[in-house]
């Protein structure tokens, strides 16, 4: 079964990406009654369409029911600026939404297996937060988290390591790198694979990305009424929420316009403009969930249309902005609509300022894509006010770190997980 091959390898043998091999249309009718379905609905519709006789749909209900189980609400700043907050999940970002998703269709298609499967992360700090989130409590499965000991933030290494249950951290004693280097040797071990079911969540796995094509069609919905052409503003790194966004749009949403919105890692903004794309190592930001040099999503991007430049640039417009260009971003938001934004909204915000004053009448959708209170060190500098952490985190705050310290050597590790797992 193709869907199940996907979701367990992440990467095919060919060192290409997994894509649908077609994007079935959504009913016009359907999408013209949209206001009429819950976000759940519209997540089962969307994604039957794409998994179409991968899995039973009743099946497929009670997965969404899981997965899908927060609102993804819009703001309306004014007439024309919307933000749609994507931090509702219980890691405080977006990214809850494919690790979620992903969780629990692995746990599905494991269902068929006897032996428990353990997922091996390397992280340097969020997406492990939502993965561990994500895949907490879900029954035969197994996580283990590697985190460099003393390179992620206070609060991130809570999320990683109070979660407790089937999520276990290791602290390596080294940098991302080197966490990286031990997740791959256990990969390559083949003697070490035949004792242990072995898997990755990496955030390019297609189980990861359907998801996020889900709240384009949730935020559509409430802002139909307007009646005005609606752009989708993407603070991007690895330009995975934006190819979902692109899926959305294929499925059949009336969306008129994408912006692709970036720190100084300004590779697709510039490809946009040059029609040259030039990976180069990344620069460290404010906005550090989008620093990428070389997104690995550019080539699922340019696949949808037919790897030619014009295309793209048709439909998508980039825009690139300096950490002092994204503090004055959290600034004016802060002083002109009393929102606070984190500093990755805050380069969609920029963005959708400089594109309205060339193309007015539009609906802007902003995707805000972590809550403010992650990045509250800065955020809080900007507007001379403390960020309020919601509950679940600062519950977490609270709750004991439980980490096991390890080298960066192979064996240990090894033997770590052949004691705890065979
Ligand atoms: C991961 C992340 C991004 C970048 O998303 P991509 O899909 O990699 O483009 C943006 N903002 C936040 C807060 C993130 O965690």
């Amino acid at each position: 079964m193709e869907l199940r091959e996907a979701v367990f390898k992440g990467l095919p043998e060919d060192n290409g990406l997994y894509m649908p091999t077609q994007f079935p249309q959504l009913d016009p009718a359907w999408i013209a009654q949209i206001e009429t379905h819950s976000f759940e609905e519209i997540a089962y519709e969307v994604c039957r369409r794409l998994f179409q006789g991968y899995l039973p749909e009743s099946d497929l209900r009670v997965l969404i029911e899981r997965a899908i189980n927060f609102p993804a609400p819009v703001v309306a700043l004014d007439e024309e600026v919307h933000i749609l907050e994507l931090f509702h999940g219980p890691s405080l970002a977006f990214k809850d939404f494919g690790a979620r998703f992903m969780a629990q269709l692995m746990s599905y298609f494991n269902q068929e297996e006897s032996d428990e499967l353990v997922i091996l992360v390397a992280t340097s700090g969020d997406t492990g937060g939502a993965v561990a989130a994500g895949f907490l409590n879900t029954p035969g499965i197994q996580v283990v988290i590697l985190y460099p000991s003393g390179k992620v933030s206070p609060l991130q290494e809570k999320q990683l390591t109070a979660l407790g249950g089937n999520i276990t951290a290791l602290e390596i004693d080294g940098t991302f790198d080197d966490c990286q280097a031990l997740v791959k040797s256990a990969f390559l071990d083949s003697e070490l694979r035949q004792q242990i079911r072995l898997s990755s969540a990496n955030s390019i796995n297609i189980a990861r990305l359907v998801p996020q094509s889900f709240y384009y069609f949730e935020a559509y919905k409430q802002v139909v009424k307007k009646d005005m052409p609606v752009v989708f503003i993407v603070p991007s790194g690895n330009f995975g929420n934006l190819t979902a966004g692109l899926f959305a749009q294929r499925l059949g949403l009336p969306i008129h316009h994408f912006i692709a919105a970036t720190n100084i890692n300004d590779v697709v903004p510039s490809y946009l403009e040059t029609g040259v794309f030039t990976p180069r190592p990344s620069v460290a930001t404010i906005s550090n969930a989008m620093d990428v040099g070389n997104p690995s999503n550019f080539v699922r991007m340019l696949d949808l249309y037919g790897s030619t430049w014009n295309n793209l640039k048709t439909n998508i417009s980039g825009y690139r902005y300096t950490d002092d260009q994204t503090r004055s971003g959290i600034k004016t938001v802060f002083d002109r609509y009393q929102y606070t934004i984190d500093p990755h909204g805050a380069l969609g915000f920029l963005a959708y300022e400089a594109y309205r004053q060339e193309n007015p009448g539009t609906i802007g959708i902003i995707l805000e894509t972590a809550h403010p209170a992650k990045f509250s060190e800065e955020v809080s500098k900007v507007t001379q006010k403390e960020v309020d952490i919601p509950e679940r985190l600062a519950k977490l705050a609270n709750a004991p770190k439980v980490a096991t310290p390890m080298g960066i050597e192979f064996s240990p590790f090894r033997n770590w997980l052949l004691e705890k797992y065979t």
